[in-house]
């Protein structure tokens, strides 16, 4: 038997209620923003999550980390479940679990210095204070590849892809076992994309670090991701090994997706699949499958019939009446 993930995701639900009235309000409806999302990750390992915008990949991110309440489901992390700890032992959890939030601009405390912004979670915990908490604020900045003199400037002062280079610092502050990375490189340049992405890479590997990566983007993650999981409308409908994704893509989801990435060889050609119309609303998603409206080799059965999220082999999952089980 192989080794228990460090992170063990059931079942999980979010559902946001939709209220009517101001005084007397009622529930009318919900955003069924995560509707059954379950995955594991490994120790050292990096799964990406990946997904339209709205497809519920942050949200699943945040219940993780308790930033938000789940409805239902399980959080396993360490043989506890996250989501059923007092305040208490969810402070001291906090430790473990950090999160890159997707915009350095807005995620940093303008008015307070660099230094400050990395040791308070430090002076949080009981880490370190004073002299030795200087000195490892200093450390971190080096290690992330900013200067220890950076310590003593303002967030305003720093470029994109630096002040993300600083929110990686404070996650890191603290020691975490794992690290929520929340579309750490959407909000910046191409060309700066790859260098966060590398730093995550390296201070993986010299740390031991555990990433759940989320991207919009199938080319984002590919790099990074030892495992990928590809949402839906508030649904994961694939989730296996990074080659296996992106040699042989069972969904017509992840198909598709995969088809926008431009291929670098001028040799070779993709057929580009167009997915018609927008991603329904999750107040009121599609029957069946939630995926059959967009779905280019949909049947009957899938209007009605919702597909199970199996095990086709190898560990490869995938919900789609058309892919046969092994
Ligand atoms: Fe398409 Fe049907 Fe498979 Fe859904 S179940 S992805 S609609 S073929």
């Amino acid at each position: 038997m192989g080794a228990a993930p460090l992170l063990e995701v059931k079942d999980l639900v979010k559902h946001f209620p939709i209220t009517k009235g101001f005084i007397m309000s009622k529930q009318v409806g919900a955003v069924k923003a995560v509707d059954g999302v379950s995955f594991t990750i490994n120790r050292g390992e990096t799964l990406g999550l990946v997904g339209e915008s709205g497809c519920g990949k942050s949200t699943t991110g945040r219940l993780i980390l308790r930033l938000i309440e789940a409805t239902s489901g399980e959080v396993w992390f360490e043989g506890r479940n996250v989501l059923e700890l007092g305040r208490e032992e969810m402070r001291e959890l906090r430790r473990d679990m950090q999160i890159i939030f997707q915009d350095p601009y807005a995620s940093l405390n303008p008015r307070m210095t660099v230094g400050d912004i990395i040791g308070e979670p430090m002076q949080i915990h009981g880490i370190a204070k004073g002299q030795e908490k200087e000195r490892r604020v200093q450390e971190l900045l080096e290690v992330v590849g900013l200067a220890s003199y950076h310590a003593r400037r303002y967030p305003h002062e720093f470029s994109g892809g630096q002040r993300q280079r600083i929110g990686v610092a404070r996650a890191l502050a603290v020691n975490p076992k794992i690290i929520v990375c929340d579309e750490p490189v959407s909000a910046l340049d191409v060309s700066i994309q790859a260098q966060v992405v590398n730093l995550l890479q390296d201070l993986q590997a010299e740390y031991g670090l555990t990433y759940l990566f989320i991207a919009h983007d199938l080319s984002v993650v590919k790099h990074i991701s030892d495992r990928v999981a590809v949402m839906y409308l508030g649904k994961i409908v694939e989730l296996t090994s990074k080659q296996a994704l992106y040699d042989n893509p069972l969904h017509p989801y992840t198909q598709a997706l995969l088809s926008a990435i431009p291929i670098p060889d001028p040799t070779l050609t993709r057929e580009r699949v167009i997915l018609e119309g927008d991603v329904p609303s999750p107040i009121n998603p599609p029957s069946g499958c939630r995926f059959h409206t967009r779905c280019p080799v949909a049947k009957d059965i899938c209007k009605q019939e919702e597909p199970a999220f199996a095990d086709v082999g190898g560990g490869h999952f995938v919900a789609c009446h058309l892919v046969e089980r092994s």
